[in-house]
């Protein structure tokens, strides 16, 4: 079906659709495609040449935003307002990013449950998914200033290892970014087509992807076979990459130039900003000379090698170890690719050579080469490149719970996508009525070391016999990789199918319900948990208040228990008032109230304690 557009901005006429590849990347995005007369991929560049965006959102206080270069210019002067490494938040709760919440310095929402985290920004409150839609905008806006046409079609980028709710995540920050994601593909994936290793009919190519990026450090052994891409194995960081060589400098500065612990929190930002421009220099530069607040310092090629080596050395770990899990040795691997701004690093260059005893793939620009892998997926599926092959795996197992916590794998790793498998279950007790599906998706073999994706109950089921129902449960992976569940019980004849409400992936209803109400209910988010907390202490007083003188009434005056009831029936009304400020001063009230009886009679209590007994 062909469709002819005429875009507005331009006036030109449109008579195909562009897709573009785009890596949303932690620390930069970018955006490329596939040029018509050359069928090469090329990342698109602004005038000034630049075609990275720093992956940083920032908002003012009126709750505008800037994204990339000049967000990032405000990391120094408005932490709290800068959002940055948004994509280690995507599809994780608060619990699965509390151990490292320390290393940001934006406002992460601790309510400590299995809820999406959200952060705070001033009295807004924003999604992972919401925060990353506004740099896929602006990739979006720019893509169409330099093409001068209008980019409706994606393909995006995700690490091998993101699971399903973080697929789903970034899906959904593409749509709300007004973009059709038609592909979701694997980073490695994306890398080895932009070298075009493997894609071809007949080919068969084992290759290890490895990925030094800013904050992230991941090494994947890739099997391509037939255009069937496998990830054999994953290993390495996700808190490993350039801001840990930055880091690894400042200590060694701080150190060598006395610079100690006291500097002051921008000083130290400074000093981390001059770090990375060392560390850039010394790729192509033997020394380096500068100076911070007055102070000067320098740094050797030899003695960055050698503070940045336990580092480098922790990279090389993980190689090894993913070909211990892909069961392969050194000698198997066809080709290596180097992705990601740190390596050009030349001692990471040198290691990882040394390592797999073969040159790299480096001749792409490190930092390019998954956006341009994007591209020649998206040239794939616009039908323009009929070369390739182009298939997908799933990076992990799913299954359901089943008794006693155990996992049942439907669809294990590794298998080809799109994808789809079901399996028959029975009831375990007479009558019964529902049954709970929880999926989950892992390698491990109790459900409870795995990840939770979504729960739901089948009801309904027709009074039977212990083991009579027959529940059949199937999964669907789409290309994507995202997966829908159903369940039905086939005796009853009443094909009942359920659908899955992803506990971590959203409907476009709850996204776009999600962006109205992080925009007109954020204060009321505040003032909710604070009558939340109030109330709690309230109930707390109004309980030890009854105990004490249900305890000792005998001890109390007449006038003081009636003030005391009084009192706690004001604070009753409040709480049932949800008056957050008047349940506070009634609990201040009741303390007062209380007090002086209180404290006479636990002084009468304890000198009766201690009557007869000696004092130690
Ligand atoms: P990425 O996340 O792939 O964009 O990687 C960005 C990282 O690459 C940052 O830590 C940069 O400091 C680092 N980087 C960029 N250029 C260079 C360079 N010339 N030498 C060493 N590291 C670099």
């Amino acid at each position: 079906m062909g469709k002819v557009a005429i875009n507005i901005a331009t006036g030109s006429l449109q008579t195909e659709d562009i897709i573009v590849g785009i890596d949303l990347g932690t620390t930069n995005s970018l955006v490329a495609m596939v040029r018509k007369d050359s069928m090469q991929p090329i990342a698109l560049r602004e005038t000034d040449g630049l075609t990275l965006v720093p992956s940083i959102v920032h908002f003012d206080e009126y709750g505008g935003t800037t994204v990339g270069t000049p967000a990032r210019e405000k990391l120094l002067q408005e932490p709290e307002r800068t959002i940055y490494s948004v994509k280690r938040l995507m599809g994780k709760s608060y619990k699965d990013v509390k151990d490292h919440a320390g290393v940001f310095a934006y406002n992460i929402i601790d309510d400590d449950t299995d809820a999406l985290v959200k952060i705070q920004v001033g009295q807004k409150f924003y999604t992972p998914i919401e925060l990353s839609s506004y740099i896929l905008k602006e990739l979006k806006k720019r893509a169409e200033h330099i093409l001068k046409a209008n980019i409706s079609k994606a393909v995006i980028t995700v690490p091998a290892y993101f699971n399903d709710a973080q697929r789903q995540a970034t899906r959904d920050a593409g749509r709300l970014a007004g973009l059709d994601v038609l592909r979701i593909i694997n980073e490695p994936t994306a890398a080895s087509l932009a070298y075009g290793i493997g894609a071809k009919h007949h080919e068969e190519k084992t290759i290890a992807v490895y990925d030094l990026g800013g904050g992230t450090f991941d090494v994947s052994i890739l099997n391509i076979t037939n255009g069937i891409f496998e990830v054999l194995s994953t290993n390495g960081d996700t808190y490993l990459g350039g801001d840990d060589l930055d880091n690894a400098i400042v200590q060694y500065w701080k150190t060598e130039a006395g610079l100690g612990e006291s500097a002051d929190k921008m000083k130290v930002q400074a000093l981390r900003v001059l770090a990375e421009e060392a560390k850039k220099h010394l790729s192509d530069n033997e020394v380096f000379d500068g100076s911070v607040n007055g102070v000067a310092v320098s740094l050797t090629r030899a003695q960055f090698n050698e503070v940045i080596t336990p580092l480098v050395d922790r990279t090389i770990t993980a190689c090894a170890n993913a070909l211990r899990d892909a069961g392969i040795t050194k000698d198997k691997i066809d080709a290596v690719v180097m992705v990601g701004g740190s390596t050009r690093v030349p001692l990471v260059k040198q290691r990882v050579k040394e390592f797999f005893g073969r040159e790299v793939h480096d001749e792409l620009n490190p930092d390019e080469v998954v956006a341009l892998g994007a591209a020649v997926q998206a040239d794939i599926l616009a039908g323009n490149n009929t070369e390739m092959l182009l298939l997908d795996v799933t990076p992990l197992s799913l299954g359901i719970e089943t008794m006693g916590g155990l996992m049942d794998v439907l669809i294990p790793r590794n298998s080809k996508i799109p994808n789809k498998a079901g399996r028959q279950y029975t009831t375990q007790k007479d009558g019964q009525s529902g049954m709970r599906i929880s999926v989950f998706q892992g390698e491990r073999d109790l459900v409870k070391d795995n990840r939770k994706l979504a729960e739901f109950n089948l009801t309904g089921i027709p009074g039977m016999p212990a083991g009579l129902p027959k529940v059949e449960v199937n999964f669907l992976i789409d290309a994507d990789g995202i997966l829908k569940v159903s369940a039905t019980e086939l005796r009853s004849g009443v094909a009942q199918t359920v659908e899955v409400k992803p506990q971590y992936g959203l409907t476009d209803e709850q996204v776009e319900q999600m962006l109205l109400d992080s925009l007109t209910h954020a204060k009321e988010d505040i003032g909710t948990r604070a009558l939340v907390e109030a109330t709690t202490e309230a109930q707390q007083m109004l309980d030890t208040t009854e105990r004490f003188i249900e305890k000792y009434r005998a001890d109390l005056t007449e006038e003081e228990a009636a003030t005391t009831r009084a009192h706690m029936q004001l604070l009753r009304d409040a709480i049932t008032a949800k008056d957050k400020d008047k349940i506070q001063q009634e609990t201040e009230s009741l303390n007062e109230v209380s007090r002086p009886y209180a404290e006479r009679v636990m002084e009468g209590a304890l000198k009766d304690a201690m009557k007869g007994k000696k004092v130690i």
